[in-house]
């Protein structure tokens, strides 16, 4: 880290920063090795699916066919398996902890910010290591080999992926991926806290990070808070729809420029 400098005009801007909202897509994951989504090479050119993925993961493949939404899960959950969070992620968790009030909404399934210790999270999509039954509406999750805590009622990823089917529930129902499948709404407790955490009252800071998918919900938070006044950063190799308006576009990957700015807003707080 000891190479990336951010401008001196963002280390003036930080100084009073309180309150920060952080917000995450598929660029802070890959830089642990995750495919990203679209794109070659991406999760949705599947060498036998193709673009093909997209129509096993939505909602009414699952209906029809839910042996085939699964094996497309398991592509993503068996990366995210193989994936550990990387100095972005941590920088993420340490300004949490820096900042008198902080949310962080990701559009990633994968785990790797509850992993990086990160506690007040919109998991916008879901988390692919949770389920639910389709019948009896009951919550279950697969264990997570990399938090080391196996517990027995939880499902055994590595036995579910070998055997290529969709999990079921002691009910006897198919459990289904607690993650948003094409098709269907995003949560609406999950959009009432981006409404009243970033919105209502935008955060002094606002970065975005990795995020090239420009959703309205990705947007607006950065077009209220620079509306408001507030402090808006960017952190994104390339330009994307909000790069014009945002007070800073740092053209850097994550685990450069977060650590930058955990750094200078720890800087300010020497009581933590
Ligand atoms: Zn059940």
């Amino acid at each position: 880290m000891g190479d990336f400098e951010l401008p001196q005009s963002l280390h003036l801007a930080l100084r009073g920063v309180r309150s920060v909202g952080v917000i995450t897509g598929a660029g802070i994951s890959a830089e642990s090795g995750i495919p990203t989504y679209r794109g070659k090479g991406g999760i949705y050119d599947d060498p036998q699916e193709g673009d093909r993925t997209i129509e096993a993961l939505s909602a009414h493949t699952l209906a029809a066919d839910p042996d085939r939404t699964w094996r497309a899960l398991f592509q993503i959950a068996g990366a995210a398996v193989a994936a550990l969070p990387n100095e972005g992620h941590a920088a993420i968790a340490k300004i949490e902890d820096t900042a008198d009030r902080f949310v962080l909404l990701t559009q990633n399934v994968d785990g790797l910010h509850r992993l990086a210790g990160s506690r007040n999270v919109i998991d916008i999509h879901g988390d692919a290591f949770e389920v639910i039954c389709t019948v009896c509406g009951k919550a279950n999750q697969f264990n997570d080999p990399r938090t080391g805590a196996m517990a027995p009622q939880r499902l055994d990823m590595q036995a579910c992926m070998a055997a290529g089917k969709a999990p079921r529930c002691p009910c006897g129902g198919v459990y289904r991926p607690a993650v948003v499948l094409f098709g269907e709404m995003l949560p609406e407790d999950k959009i009432a806290r981006l409404y009243a955490e970033l919105l209502d009252s935008p955060p002094d800071l606002v970065i975005s990070v990795g995020t090239s998918a420009m959703f309205p919900y990705i947007v607006q938070p950065m077009l209220v808070a620079a509306s408001a006044g507030k402090l808006t950063i960017e952190i994104n190799p390339e330009p994307t729809e909000i790069s014009d308006f945002v007070a800073f576009h740092i053209k850097a990957k994550a685990g450069q420029a977060l650590p930058a700015i955990a750094a200078a807003l720890t800087d300010q707080h020497p009581e933590h």
